[in-house]
């Protein structure tokens, strides 16, 4: 191994890192912070909020489209909750993740109890974020 591949093999991933580009991927969430894409397999990471939405049963299955920055080739760091990172695609619509409590007409964005009447709250996609 010659000293330039050397320096390509060392140093690549680090470069890569210090990069961190503005990527978006679509795929199939997968259980365990994995999506499913046309590019592989990425790992997911993310504020709370987003990983309770990744980790919910009703969304795992599901197929997203997701923004954030690239944490190297298969990895991607989800834009925080209030940036509107994630989408989810069905019958060739882009639907925002939100939750809801019918009794309070309260939203939220990510799953759990209701914070007024500590029901659990119902997955809902729709059109509009509000
Ligand atoms: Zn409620």
């Amino acid at each position: 191994m010659n000293r330039r591949r050397l320096f390509a093999v060392f140093f690549s991933p680090l470069l890569a890192w210090g990069q961190a580009a503005a990527a978006t991927f679509r795929g199939k969430l997968l259980a365990g912070q994995v999506l499913d894409s046309a590019s592989g397999r990425i790992r997911l990471t993310g504020d709370e909020p987003t990983l309770g939405v990744l980790n919910d049963p009703r969304v795992i299955g599901l197929d997203l489209e997701l923004t954030g920055q690239s944490r190297g080739p298969d990895a991607l760091e989800i834009d925080p909750i209030h940036k509107k990172a994630m989408y989810a695609l069905k019958d060739g619509k882009r639907l925002f993740v939100t939750y809801w409590c019918d009794i309070c007409s309260i939203r939220t964005y990510t799953p759990g109890q209701c914070w007024c009447c500590q029901e659990q709250t119902e997955l809902d996609l729709r059109e509009r974020y509000e």
